[in-house]
This record gives C-alpha cells, structure tokens and sequence, in this order.
C-alpha cells in the first residue's frame, strides 16, 4: 500500500484564493452589469519590457540554428547571467558577490520552498505573521511543526507584525535556527532599515542561525537608505541567503526567471558540529533536481542588465509605483493608517474592522476586489492588502468608487 506523507494531513486548505473567487462570482451573477476592479492580485499587468522580448525572440532563433543551438545549460544558469547579475545588483551597490555565488532558478517560490529541505527536521523555525505562505506550508510538508490550531501551527514561532513595530519584528524572544524575513515586504508592504536588519545578523551571528531574505520587491525600493540586499548589511555574508525574482521587477510571472544568493563564506553545521559550505549544499540539491532555466529566458532576464533594459525597468516599476502613491494618498485620506506603497507595490490598510466584513462591503458597494488581510496570518486580521499592480485608468475608478462606497 502506499502511503502518503502524514504531515500533508496537516496542512489547512488555502482558502484565501478560493474564498474571494467565490465571493467575487457570487457578486458577478447578482449584478451582471457591473464590471469588476482587482485590485487584489499579486500579479503583474503590464507585459515585458522591449529589450527583454528582443533577446528573448533573438534567443529562440538561435535554437533554429545547428551552430548556435543550445541543448542542456549550466544548471546554475549561464555565465552571462549569473556575471550580469553580480555586477549590476551587487557591486554596483558595494557588495562583493561573484558570479559563483548566484543560483539562477525558474521562481523564487520554488526557491524560498525548497530550500528548507538542506535542514535538519529538528530545526526552529521562525515565522513573519502575517506571511507569504510559501515559507509556512513547505516547513509543515518536511515535518517541522505540530498540528494546525487556528490559522498557526504547533511549534513554528511566529514573528508578529503590529502598527507598534511598523510590521518589521526584531529578534527579541525568537529563539530560532532558520529564519524567514521578507523585505519590502509581502503582504504589508513594509521595509526594513539597515539598523534593523543589522540586529537580525547579529542575532543570527551569536545563535548560529541563517536568514532566509526573500527580496523579490527589492526593485520597488526608492528611498536610498533602505537596503535592497540583505548582503549590505555587515556580517550577513556568513548567515544569510537571499532570493530575488524578475517576477515583479521586470514582469516574468508567466516568463519564469529568479536567483538565490549563496556566499562562499556562509556555513551551517550537522549534528557533530562539523561545519559545511552552504554554497555547495545548494549546488548539490540544484544541480540533482533542477535543469536549468530555458536559454532564451535567461538571455530575456540579462536584457534587464543592457541599458535599455535597466530605462524599461524603472519605467515600468515607476508606472506601478505612481498607482501606489495615488492609493495611498486615496486611503490616508480617508482617514485609514497605511502601511507599504512608497517602497513597495502593495499598501496596507487599517480598516478599523473585520477584514472579510471590508472585503464584503467594498465588493458590494464599490465592485472592487481587495485581499483580506487575514488571509495572510492572524495578525493581518482587520487589514486589507491593495495591489497597485493595475493600470492607472483602473486605480483611479476604483479609488473613486472606494471613496465614495465609504462615505455612503
Ligand atoms: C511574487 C513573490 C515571489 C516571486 O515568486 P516567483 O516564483 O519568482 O514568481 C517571491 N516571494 C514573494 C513574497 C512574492 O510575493
């Protein structure tokens, strides 16, 4: 007989998703008439930039030839990559990654969920609330928490965001080996300083802990005291791996490309206390279950890095950022607190109520489709999370529409 993996009887069902679609085709048949505004998707609208869909088109008329045809690349990813990447999103900003130290991958979701699997089953696990699921259910999948109680876990520690810590919890009572942090983050929008996540180094330093920094909204940071990788931070070359994606930064949501970092300096240690490069624990696991990204992807991702490429970035990230603005404007001046949406392409908003009751009302009232922050961990209850992953037309008439469902 064969039999399952018990600790998938332990996952709660994802209802966040289902939940809304349901809501939102309930309301749909109710009021045919009425066209609907997401604004709740963590999805991307605007397609790729121009330099990206050159390279990707020249990149798939080189499989058409014999001499220029590639079959299997490096699993790490191509040279050109992983060179362009190290001296664009490293050096440029101080920070000494080579080449050799970047993994590129088809998704940080892949990579913020495998990852765990290089650990012991008995390691703590600390965990933000709210969250990006990913890092929750693929710990509860390897077997490193207790039965669900409630929306938590047994023996995962949660990580709590409040308005009183600006959704940036420090390492104060965490008593953790493998760490969670996500800066700008999701769902909140939140960023974390350099002092801030100084202390988290430290902590990581002292406990012989190591940080998984999940910076796949690094691209959306415009304030320049805000760090973009965890690697400017003194220290964390020893303790820490990040995961960036061309998801959000360059639109490759349906076109798959991302990179984990992974110093030579940093390392963990088994049961004895012998020390072991994390850098080539990866590399195991990469190249044993993974075959590489498809070349006219990666030559698509290394157009972000031409000149071009790096105008059409920012424009596009400048679009989604002016929505951020027009909403957060929107939202304080309706009198709510907000988190996110200077740094970030989500806002998060103190609604003063029940999430789902706001969700509903806004659906109701207004035809706009939000997330309800409680959806995304106990401590996102009362909050909602807009998206202004959107096109400016449609911001603007759902901004109008929430306003005035407010006030009636
Ligand atoms: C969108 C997102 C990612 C990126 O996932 P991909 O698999 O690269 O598309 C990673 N982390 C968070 C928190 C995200 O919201």
């Amino acid at each position: 007989m064969i039999q399952i993996n018990e600790n998938y009887k332990k996952l709660q069902a994802s209802y966040l998703f289902v939940e809304i679609a349901k809501r939102v085709a309930e309301f749909q048949k109710k009021n045919p008439d009425k066209s609907i505004i997401k604004m709740g998707i963590g999805d991307v609208t605007k397609p790729l930039p121009e330099a990206c869909l050159k390279a990707f088109h020249d990149g798939v008329d080189e499989m058409a030839g014999e001499a220029s045809f590639k079959g299997y690349g490096p699993e790490k990813g191509y040279e050109f990559l992983r060179q362009a990447i190290a001296e664009n999103d490293f050096h440029s900003r101080g920070v000494s990654i080579t080449a050799n130290d970047i993994f590129v991958s088809d998704g940080a979701k892949c990579d913020t969920g495998n990852f765990q699997e290089l650990f012991s089953n008995s390691s703590r696990v600390a965990i933000p609330d709210p969250v990006y699921p990913v890092y929750v259910d693929t710990n509860v999948m390897a077997g490193r928490s207790g039965v669900a109680k409630g929306s938590r876990y047994e023996g995962f520690q949660y990580m709590e965001g409040s308005e009183a810590n600006g959704f940036v919890p420090g390492p104060e009572g965490v008593e953790a080996d493998l760490i969670y942090l996500c800066y700008p983050n999701n769902p909140t929008g939140a960023v974390a300083t350099k002092e801030q996540l100084q202390k988290w180094v430290d902590y990581a330093l002292k406990n012989k802990a190591l940080i998984l920094f999940d910076a796949a909204y690094e691209a959306f940071i415009t304030d320049p005291e805000i760090p973009h990788s965890i690697f400017e931070i003194p220290g964390a070359e020893k303790v820490a791996v990040e995961f960036r994606s061309y998801s959000k930064t360059a639109g490759f949501t349906g076109t798959r490309c991302a990179y984990t970092v992974i110093p030579a300096s940093c390392v963990v240690w088994d049961a004895e206390g012998n020390e072991y490069s994390l850098q080539n624990l990866w590399n195991r696991r990469h190249s044993t279950k993974f075959n590489g990204v498809s070349y006219p992807v990666q030559k698509a991702a290394a157009a972000i890095y031409t000149e071009e490429g790096k105008a059409q970035v920012k424009e596009l990230i400048d679009y989604y950022m002016n929505n951020a603005s027009i909403i957060l404007k929107k939202m304080k001046e309706a009198g709510f607190s907000c988190t996110g949406g200077v740094n970030s392409p989500y806002i998060w908003v103190n609604t003063g109520r029940d999430s789902w009751e706001t969700f509903d009302m806004i659906l109701n009232k207004a035809a706009v489709v939000l997330t309800p922050g409680s959806g995304f961990g106990q401590c996102g209850e009362g909050y909602i999370r807009i998206s202004a992953f959107n096109s400016l037309e449609n911001v603007e008439k759902a901004m109008d529409r929430i306003t005035k469902a407010l006030k009636s």
